[in-house]
């Protein structure tokens, strides 16, 4: 044997000690999993909609999988920060993601995301969906859904409309609403509508249109204006709030849905068991029960699976590319 193919066997033998090495940790991971607490990132402030989702499943999963699920605020713009961070992270089931369909609109606005949107993440499952409200400052004189329009089509330059940055829900929301009134309002962005939520019931703000999960509560409590419901039909929890269309803007109306991510790699039999952790909760009725009283809905129990969430992701990032083409 010449030196040279020792040193190439001798390579090779270590080469393949070291993958050896690698791999037996990695099965081991997948079963012993989770072995420590698990991080959810929350692409948005503290005490928002999504936010409250997660604090919600989270603990539920957290009791499921037997190790805490902490739920961690990595807020900033529109939510592609905290993608981005899971994006990255190490694909071993202790960070994920719980995100809006925000993640399926941010490749249409912005053009210098570090991380590839269809590719980056693994699918865990979707969670629920449900309308977004438009709500005012409580010292607003518009009385009705129609009042609270027309002032805003007559003093455009006026009003302040709060968002969660470029891409989030309260953002499309409100670009959809100056496209039906054809003006464009003062947008003041926010790392999550937690904080705007808060600045609207200081009177700082004037309007937001936010996920019925924040906006209901605050409507119910009496700090805020409810106006319309941006969707076809009326929050059962609030019945006295009209539609947008029965408003007389039939177009003026929004949809989102959240769903868990992981970062891609991550081995199948973890994302299997935060799945079955998910599904866990959502079956459980006092789960669906909290989240109905906020306006939103669970997914049929047969798009509960990563394959079905994969489904709906790539089609929304279609849709959302046509309807934020002119954006
Ligand atoms: N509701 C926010 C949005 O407009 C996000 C949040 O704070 O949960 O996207």
């Amino acid at each position: 044997m010449t030196f040279d193919s020792l040193w190439t066997r001798r390579r090779l033998v270590s080469a393949a000690a070291a993958a050896a090495v690698l791999a037996v940790p990695a099965i081991a991971l997948a079963q012993d999993y989770p072995t420590k607490p698990i991080t959810m990132v929350v692409p948005f402030a503290a005490g928002g909609p999504t936010d409250t989702v997660a604090r919600l499943l989270g603990e539920h999963m957290g009791r499921t999988l037997g190790q805490q699920i902490v739920v961690e605020n990595v807020a900033g713009a529109g939510g592609t920060t905290g993608t981005e961070r899971v994006s990255k992270a190490e694909p071993d089931g202790y960070t994920v993601l719980l995100h809006h369909q925000g993640i399926t609109a941010a490749p249409a606005l912005y053009n210098n995301l570090r991380y590839d949107t269809k590719t980056a993440l693994e699918m865990v499952g979707m969670i629920n969906h449900g309308p977004m409200v438009v709500v005012g400052k409580k010292g607003l004189q518009a009385a009705s859904a129609k009042e609270l329009f027309d002032w805003m089509k007559q003093n455009a330059d006026k009003i302040t409309m709060a968002h969660a940055g470029v891409g989030s829900n309260s953002h499309v929301c409100g670009l959809i609403i100056q496209k039906v009134l054809g003006q464009k309002f003062t947008f003041v962005a926010y790392r999550g509508t937690g904080p705007a939520m808060n600045d609207l019931v200081a009177g700082q703000i004037d309007v937001l249109c936010d996920q019925s999960t924040n906006a209901v509560p605050q409507i119910q409590g009496g700090t805020v204006k409810a106006y319309a419901v941006a969707d076809k039909a009326r929050i059962d929890s609030i019945k006295d709030v009209p539609t947008a269309p029965e408003a007389g803007f039939p177009d003026m109306t929004m949809r989102l849905w959240n769903a868990i991510y992981a970062p891609k790699g991550t081995p199948k039999e973890i994302v299997a068991k935060v799945n079955a952790a998910l599904r866990k909760a959502l079956a459980d009725p006092s789960i669906k029960e909290k989240f109905a009283a906020v306006g939103t809905s669970l997914f049929p129990e047969s798009e509960w699976t990563p394959e079905a969430h994969h489904k709906t992701f790539l089609a929304e990032l279609e849709r959302q590319a046509v309807l934020l083409a002119d954006k």
